[in-house]
């Protein structure tokens, strides 16, 4: 068979070669050990914490070591392409402090190795399946879905290897005379890997021989030992698109990408990837397979995969929804993807988080375990690090996209600063605050359009007495009193009633009190706020002032 003469006559209009790619797109005389990553999502309009938790280790590894990473457009699946989804992906991403250098952007491509959308790109695969057809490393193949069928059938009735390898590469060996008359007769085709690769597992348990291995570095799971790959697997479809393994190995020779990062769900064709790579002779980047994102089934008790139908969580909008603030979110991150990052944080409580190196080596690529209650923890430290004046930007901004009706909030800049830094600088800081949609309800009682009574008097005070501490209260109320003066009121009111003016008292003695002056000042806490539980009363106040103050108490009286 001649095939150079074969691929002329299946790609007639691809005049470019191999040599005039690799010029076009050169070796980008980055420094040494500046690494060049990229992101490849499929444009779906939907952004999961998948996407979230490798785009973070390619931005990590590209920027801690001078280099580049860049955002391709991987269109090539049938899969819808949703309107919108580029202007999605970079922003959804951005929120979180991720950017691109390079690559495909809202306004065109950014950079000299696009085009950075893949189906754009039609003529450069094909350009490159040429090269192997005319090597004779690949092949057209004209078996029709039905044929494949038969094939599988027999297949599986024989307890065999599905797949089109071996005998059942039924075009492998076509005559030129035999393509050309199928082309010529318009004989839909794909074009196929013609691999040299041998299947051992069908040789039955007696002549079962151990089929030849390939070893592949992986930066997360050091060296991998697997089978070689032995199908004919499918590189162009009948399109000339090419399929993912095709359009991966072309994209990221041209596009020179050092380090490769992806789930562990391409761990299984990594075998074919490192076929096409060594056929088309150019060097394998480095694999970084990270662990699937896992979490603990809330009925069950046991590990499973995060699922899009199941949990709200793995839908980047649900962040941005609940308002997370992008620095709880990308510590947390760290803290699932590196472990060893806990251990620098708390050794370095104030520093940047950008500070820490991360590196793959300390990812672990079991499953990596996805848990709210841990973000949420997280979240309470990151906040004490966010100062009040830029959590109250984050939050306006969050309440005018999700939460419009907590708007209002924010119109008194001065008292909101004041609401957001209570209890904050302390020596031990409160930890209140989570996320957005939480802030807003945790603060709600500072605003009469959102204030309610939400808790009960404790039991210790009889309905009657109620009336008579608020009235006591607010006789006695004096907004200039420092918070010692103010709390011995407390105390007199409390004694005066019948309760012990010390807790411990009361504990010695409950037969001689109703209760101690903490059961007083809850029923003051519930009068203002609403609530048994709350920060500081008195400093509370400080902020409502003496206005609102005197009229959450005698509104309650009434
Ligand atoms: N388009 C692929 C995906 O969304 C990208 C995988 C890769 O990064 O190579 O899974």
């Amino acid at each position: 068979m001649d095939n150079k003469k074969l691929a002329e006559l299946l790609f007639p209009t691809i005049d470019k070669t191999p040599e005039d790619y690799e010029k076009i797109f050169p070796e980008r005389g980055l420094p040494e050990g500046a690494m060049v990553t990229r992101l490849g999502p499929s444009p779906t309009g939907f952004m999961h914490l998948g996407n979230l938790y490798g785009a973070f280790v390619d931005e990590r590894l590209a920027h801690q070591s001078g280099g580049t990473f860049f955002l391709r457009i991987e269109d090539t699946d049938d899969k819808r392409y949703v309107e919108g989804a580029v202007e999605l992906i970079i922003n959804s991403l951005d929120f979180f402090g991720i950017r691109f250098d390079e690559g495909a952007s809202v306004t065109g491509d950014i950079g000299d190795y696009g085009p950075y959308t893949q189906s754009e790109r039609a003529a450069i695969y094909q350009c490159f399946a040429k090269k192997l057809v005319s090597e004779g490393k690949a092949y057209p193949c004209f078996l029709t879905e039905e044929e494949i069928g038969q094939i599988r059938e027999k297949q599986e009735a024989a307890k065999e290897m599905p797949g089109i390898y071996g005998e059942y590469a039924a075009c492998r060996n076509w005559t030129y005379e035999q393509v050309e008359e199928a082309v010529k007769a318009g004989v839909p085709y794909v074009i196929r890997l013609k691999s040299d690769g041998v299947c051992t597992q069908n040789a039955g348990e007696e002549g079962e021989t151990e089929g030849r291995r390939i070893r592949v570095y992986d930066a997360i799971r050091g060296i991998l030992d697997m089978p070689e790959n032995f199908m004919d697997t499918v590189i162009l479809k009948r399109t000339g698109i090419p399929t993912y393994h095709f359009a991966h190995v072309v994209d990221d020779h041209l596009m020179r990408t050092t380090h490769v990062v992806r789930g562990a769900e391409w761990l299984p064709s990594l075998p074919i990837h490192v076929e096409l790579f060594e056929k088309l002779g150019w060097e394998l980047p480095v694999f970084c397979h990270t662990a699937q994102l896992m979490k603990i089934d809330e009925e069950t008790g046991m590990k499973r995969k995060l699922s899009k139908r199941k949990d709200p969580e793995l839908s980047l909008t649900y962040y941005r929804d609940q308002g997370y603030h992008p620095a709880a979110v990308r510590e947390y991150l760290l803290t699932i993807l590196n472990s060893n990052y806990e251990e620098w944080r708390l050794a370095n409580p104030d520093l940047p988080v950008d500070e820490f190196k991360f590196t793959t080596e300390k990812m672990s690529n079991s499953g990596a375990l996805f848990d709210l209650d841990k973000l949420n923890d997280v979240s309470k430290d990151a906040l004490l690090r966010v100062p009040a004046a830029e959590l109250y930007d984050f939050l306006k901004k969050w309440a005018a996209e999700f939460a419009p009706e907590y708007s209002f909030m924010f119109d008194d800049k001065d008292y909101m600063l004041k609401i957001l830094d209570l209890g904050r600088n302390d020596q031990k800081p409160r930890k209140d605050f989570v996320y957005a949609r939480q802030i807003v309800q945790f603060i709600s009682y500072f605003f009469d359009e959102t204030f309610k009574i939400e808790d009960e008097i404790p039991a210790e005070v009889p309905a009657e007495d109620v009336g008579k501490i608020l009235a006591a209260y607010l006789d006695t109320y004096d907004h200039s009193d420092d918070n010692s003066q103010w709390f011995d009121k407390i105390r007199t009111i409390a004694t005066d009633l019948g309760y012990a003016a010390k807790p411990k008292d009361f504990k010695k003695h409950p037969e001689d009190y109703k209760g101690h002056v903490g059961h007083v000042s809850t029923v003051i806490r519930i009068a203002l706020m609403g609530r048994a539980q709350s920060p500081d009363v008195w400093t509370i106040q400080q902020i409502m002032g003496e206005e609102m103050t005197r009229r959450r108490i005698s509104g309650y009286m009434n």
